[in-house]
């Protein structure tokens, strides 16, 4: 395996650093409310991404009824989540909300715009400054890469030490997504899968399977996701050496009489254009 201490390193350090820049904006937000005379400490809502999560299209291109992060701060008092709408806005409950993201699914009838968030006070945030398209069930591909991110293939199926899958190296919590539609079989930890998880391929024999995930995978066994649907994030739990997807690709059965094909084969068509890791 390659080293890539120095990689993780510089990723530590930008971590660091958008960690502090966040924590002393965050003391201006803080102030700012409290010199505002409320009660509470909490700060006005600001929304910095929203991203689709499931029934997507692409990361800033949702569906009706998919379900949109939205990342930010000072998003634990949102009461609704508003999209623009033909004419008009539509509002939205919240179906999950921290500090720093809400989860909503669009309704029927949102239209593409930038969606923001009104605290239960009344507070509305500022525009997710990136667009969240909404488009027909119909646009969701029917196959996508597994990483929505940068990346770079590190190897194949083979590499001389009988490796089953292809190792793919992306930055530590790049998103992990389903390849297509199917049924989760696995999701658990391995000593050497780290966490991971195994999901068929609907209209196939194949199994698909995504290891390394930094934590435990966002599905459950027997749950049916769609192409697309985040799963987990890039991580390096269990046997691994830097931040990747270890991928494997299973004719017949994950450990069930199948098994490992070559999983480079099978992902060179769904590479998207023109996306490389930026270094
Ligand atoms: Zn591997």
């Amino acid at each position: 395996m390659v080293d890539k201490t120095s990689r993780r390193s510089s990723w530590f350090l930008t971590a660091a650093l958008v960690a502090l820049i966040s924590f002393i904006c965050g003391a201006v937000a803080s102030h700012a409310g409290a010199a505002g005379g409320g009660l509470s400490p909490t700060g006005k809502p600001r929304v910095s991404d929203a991203t689709c999560m499931s029934r997507c299209v692409a990361t800033h291109k949702a569906t009706p009824g998919a379900t949109v992060k939205l990342t930010g701060t000072y998003l634990d008092e949102t009461k609704q989540v508003v999209f623009k709408a033909s004419t008009g806005v539509i509002a939205a409950e919240y179906s999950k909300r921290e500090s720093n993201l809400v989860e909503v699914k669009v309704p029927a009838g949102a239209a593409s715009g930038n969606p923001y968030v009104v605290s239960e006070g009344g507070v509305s945030s500022n525009p997710s400054p990136h667009t969240l398209e909404v488009l027909p069930p119909s646009s969701i591909p029917k196959q996508v890469f597994p990483i929505r991110g940068p990346y770079e293939i590190w190897a194949g199926l083979g590499d001389g030490r009988g490796h089953e899958g292809a190792d793919i190296g992306a930055s530590c919590k790049t998103p992990l997504v389903a390849v297509g539609a199917g049924k989760v079989k696995v999701a658990k930890y391995h000593y050497r899968a780290g966490n991971y998880a195994v999901i068929d391929l609907n209209g196939s024999n194949l199994d698909l399977a995504y290891m390394h995930m930094i934590e435990p995978a966002g599905v459950k066994v027997g749950q049916r996701v769609s192409a697309g649907q985040v799963i987990g994030y890039v991580g390096e739990t269990g046997n691994a050496s830097g931040c990747h997807l270890h991928f494997e690709v299973w004719e017949g059965g994950y450990f069930e009489g199948g098994s490992p094909i070559d999983p480079l084969a099978f992902l060179k068509p769904l590479e998207p254009k023109r996306v490389k890791r930026a270094r």
